[in-house]
């Protein structure tokens, strides 16, 4: 009988000597042999790895951000390792590979590929580093490379998951090894049928639990956070924020839609299809109860505020005196679909369509080129959606204060604002 638990730690659980023996302490407190173990990169790394391509991409000097994220890396196995541990030599291979992989031509037509080739090494970093420490620690564990696991398509930057060839992959690759060992592997990260490397989007980390955790049937997935568990609200940003005990998986998913960064929106689906419970709870008190999300069937009334940052709001305002009608609304979104740009907001007057969406790069410019045609547009840069859920007149009026209000709108339960940052 499979009894698999699924563990993520992400960025901030591993950003630090300290942290990464913080992680081994709770392995070491919950070990057993059907356990898999998600990785994300260390701390910012990802972040200055996509600073390192703009750099290149815009013909910038990028060689000394690379050097000190090296060194980040060499600096922490310092602390953890003594110096003829194995660990430097993987460290200093992947930079070299990652050398090789600057070295070569970067334009806007192939930003996407060659950004999945870079910024995957930050989880492959990291989790040499993890295993090589649990090993250390007598907490023996094998190093599993993710991308033999996770097969997606070519969306490089955003892959679709293939879930045949993933199970299939799961079965032949965990479920042998496993029985013997804990499994360490990264986060993020999948494989292509040609054998490219490709992302599952940012914080995709939360994903790869919930693939994994659903192709071998696991028991639990469990997130490990540097808060005590989902909130309703985030604490860098409100005093007195509340932790939910129970979630109900429908309620996770919508706060996840929202933007509420504590979990990756597509993590709950395929657990709540599957029906494995999320505990999500604190690498800093691991004793704390923490977050359950499962089938709870409890509503919950409690304000919830989530913010959701790099916004854009773009207005298309129709050119001929016509009013805004389906066909506009049609032309708009295809584009939308082309370009993968997902609406996380949709306002609609007599002659204008308003669409709130993420930042991404060269994305605006693409829309704004397809569409100028057909439309005026107007947008703003670096805004804030905020949405409250359970809406209730202080909360709205204490985020309202003092801040510049682009659009707002508001249905029986939710209200959202779009504001400038
Ligand atoms: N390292 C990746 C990121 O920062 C994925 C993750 O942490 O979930 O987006």
């Amino acid at each position: 009988m499979e009894n698999y638990h699924v563990f993520k730690f992400g960025g901030a659980s591993v950003k630090d000597a300290d942290a990464i023996k913080n992680l081994s302490n709770i392995i070491n407190k919950r070990l057993q042999n059907q356990m898999i173990i998600i990785i994300s990169a260390i701390g910012k790394t990802t972040n200055a790895l996509e600073e390192i391509l703009n750099l290149k991409l815009q013909g910038l000097e990028y060689t000394t951000n690379m050097v000190a994220l090296r060194q980040i890396h060499l600096d922490i196995c310092g602390e953890l390792f003594e110096k003829e541990a194995p660990v430097f030599a993987w460290i200093d291979n992947l930079f070299t590979q990652l050398s090789r992989q600057m070295e070569k031509n970067l334009a806007k037509e192939n930003y996407d590929e060659f950004y999945d080739q870079v910024v995957g090494v930050g989880e492959l970093l990291s989790t040499r580093i993890v295993q090589e420490y649990l090993c250390q620690q007598q907490l023996f564990c094998i190093w599993q490379d993710a991308r033999e696991l996770i097969r997606t398509n070519d969306d490089f930057r955003f892959a679709k998951v293939d879930w045949e060839i993933t199970q299939a992959n799961c079965k032949k690759l965990l479920l042998s090894n496993s029985s013997q060992f804990p499994i360490v592997t990264q986060g993020f990260i999948g494989r292509e049928a040609k054998g490219r490397t490709t992302t599952l989007g940012r914080e995709g980390s939360d994903f790869t639990a919930a693939i994994l955790a659903t192709c071998v049937k696991a028991k639990s997935v469990t997130i490990w956070k540097d808060v005590e568990g989902v909130l309703n609200a985030d604490p860098k940003r409100f005093a007195n924020t509340i932790r939910f005990e129970q979630l109900d998986y429908r309620e996770a998913a919508e706060l996840t839609y929202y933007g509420a960064s504590v979990i990756h929106p597509k993590t709950i689906k395929p657990l709540a299809n599957a029906q494995i419970p999320l505990f999500v709870k604190s690498f800093l008190n691991p004793e704390a109860p923490g977050t359950a999300i499962g089938n709870f069937d409890v509503q919950h009334a409690t304000p919830v505020i989530v913010i959701k940052e790099k916004q854009i709001l773009v207005t298309f305002r129709v050119m001929d005196f016509t009013f805004i009608e389906e066909s506009h609304i049609h032309q708009v979104y295809r584009v939308l679909e082309k370009l993968k740009l997902k609406v996380n907001l949709l306002q609609i007057s007599a002659i204008t369509l308003s669409i709130c969406i993420d930042h991404e790069l060269f994305k605006l410019e693409r829309l704004m080129q397809e569409l100028r045609h057909f439309f005026e547009i107007r947008y703003n840069e670096n805004l804030l959606l905020i949405t409250v859920k359970n809406k209730e007149m202080n909360t709205i009026d204490g985020i309202l204060k003092g801040r510049e209000v682009l659009l707002e709108q508001a249905t029986r339960t939710t209200f959202q604002v779009v504001t400038k940052a």
